[in-house]
Formats: structure tokens, C-alpha cells, sequence
């Protein structure tokens, strides 16, 4: 379990003290959120038709410090596997939703990948250690500008992210090989699925609040048709409409 001092101590405060210092702090925090991240997930087969959690996953949630992505009020829990309020009547994904999904995508490191929600800019971290580069999109100004703001002071030379209604995707950099919605739409928004690149593959919670939402994988042939398939039943917040 971590305390308030040892994140002190981990530079966690200071926005100068990115990097190796705070990594090596919550390594082994990080190691035993990954070891329940696997015992969450010991069903995954049913779900991804593969054994296990691919192994480039779990290295990428070894990385990326976590608790740099939240308040300092929920810092502390930041290595337990629950997903966790980060203003704006938002939250960070839970550690293995966040591996479920990503693995689900099966990226490869040329990728290009677009991201609706970024939310605290934890998930795009996890995506930017696997890929070529990360498109991400939020719709609330001061998390998409605080989670640019961190990524970069993490190091992290490769992801774009804008302001936006994540509903129209980013058709300037369109296609992309995997594109991720972190956020549920009522129906998967037609503009992402022209914007996924032929071979690729989109993952969106889709669904109301009132009905339930359901996980949904869709994939795009190499002839331009796709096929989706219902992973499972999951609960995140509206993806809403710019006002
Ligand atoms: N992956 C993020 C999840 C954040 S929750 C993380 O782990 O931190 C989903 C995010 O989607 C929220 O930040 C919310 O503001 C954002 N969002 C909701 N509707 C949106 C829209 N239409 N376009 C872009 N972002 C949206």
C-alpha cells in the first residue's frame, strides 16, 4: 500500500520531478496492480480468443506512472485496480478495463491510433508506449489541457491531442489502424467507423445510461465491410455532445 509520504518522496508533487526518479518509486506498487490486472482478466480468452493478456500490455502498465495521471486527493489509491474521480464529474479508467481494451485493439508499434476521452491522459500513456503515435480527443478543455500539459512533461513525443467533439474523429489525420472511445455514444458515431483504416479495428462502449451499454469490437475487412462483435456488458460515462 502507498502513503501520502511515499508519494511525496516519489516526486509525485513536484511537476519538475518527472521521469525515472517517479517511476522507480511505485515500481513495485505498479508490479502488484499488473499481477491483479491478470488475476481481474484470467477469463480474458473468452473475450479475446487469446490466452492470456499480451505481454507488450502488462509491460506498458509497468510504465506508466499512474498516480502523476490524478488529484492529489486520490493519489494515494492510485495503484489499485478501480477507477477513480478526476474533476469534472470524470474519472480514470479502471487499470483492467484500461488493459482489456488496449489488448482487445492488438496494436502494433507502426500504428496510428486515435483516441476519444482522454480524460487523465492515462490510457493515452498506455497507448503511446505500444504505438507509433496517439491522436486523443476531449471534449472538457481544462482535462485535455492538463493531460497534454503531463504527457509531455512525461516525455511523451508522440501524441497529438486537441479539444473537441470526439464524435466527428479527427479527418485530417484519418485512417487510423485502431481508434478507442473512453467514453459511451448511444450508437458507434458512423464518422469513426469511415475514419478506421481497412484491417483496422475500433473498440466503444455503446449504449444509454437507462438500457446499459454493452463493449463493442468492431473490424474492418480488407474489402471495407465490417463486422462487430459484443465483447461484454460495461458502465462509463456519456460520451456527450458539444454544447
Ligand atoms: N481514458 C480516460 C477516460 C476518461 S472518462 C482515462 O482513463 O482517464 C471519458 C472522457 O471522455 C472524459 O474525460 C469525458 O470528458 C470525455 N468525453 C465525453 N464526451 C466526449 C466527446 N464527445 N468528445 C471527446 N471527449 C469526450
Amino acid at each position: 500500500m502507498i502513503t501520502r509520504r511515499t508519494l511525496l518522496a516519489g516526486g509525485a508533487g513536484s511537476p519538475l520531478c518527472a521521469g525515472a526518479q517517479a517511476v522507480d518509486a511505485f515500481a513495485a506498487d505498479r508490479e502488484r496492480l499488473v499481477a491483479e490486472v491478470e488475476r481481474d482478466l484470467a477469463d480474458i480468452g473468452s473475450m479475446t480468443g487469446r490466452a492470456t493478456l499480451d505481454p507488450r500490455v502488462l509491460d506498458a502498465l509497468r510504465k506508466v506512472p499512474r498516480h502523476r495521471f490524478m488529484p492529489m486527493s486520490v493519489m494515494h489509491r492510485a495503484y489499485e485496480n478501480r477507477a477513480l474521480p478526476i474533476g469534472h464529474e470524470q474519472t480514470i479508467s479502471q487499470p483492467s478495463v484500461v488493459a482489456l481494451m488496449t489488448d482487445l485493439l492488438d496494436t502494433r508499434p507502426g500504428d496510428r491510433v486515435l483516441e476519444i476521452g482522454t480524460g487523465s491522459g492515462y490510457q493515452t500513456a498506455v497507448l503511446a508506449e505500444l504505438v507509433e503515435r496517439v491522436y486523443t480527443i476531449e471534449i472538457v478543455r481544462p482535462l485535455g489541457e492538463r493531460a497534454a500539459v503531463l504527457l509531455k512533461a512525461l516525455g511523451y513525443g508522440n501524441i497529438e491531442a486537441r479539444i473537441g467533439d470526439g464524435h466527428r474523429g479527427w479527418p485530417e489525420a484519418a485512417p487510423f489502424d485502431a481508434i478507442i472511445v473512453t467514453a459511451a455514444p448511444e450508437q458507434m458515431p458512423q464518422p469513426l467507423i469511415d475514419q478506421l483504416a481497412r484491417g483496422g479495428q475500433l473498440i466503444a462502449p455503446v449504449g444509454s445510461q437507462a438500457d446499459g451499454q454493452e463493449l463493442l469490437l468492431m473490424r474492418k475487412g480488407d474489402d471495407g465491410q465490417t463486422v462487430t462483435r459484443n465483447v461484454l456488458a460495461v458502465r462509463f460515462v456519456p460520451l456527450t455532445r458539444e454544447r
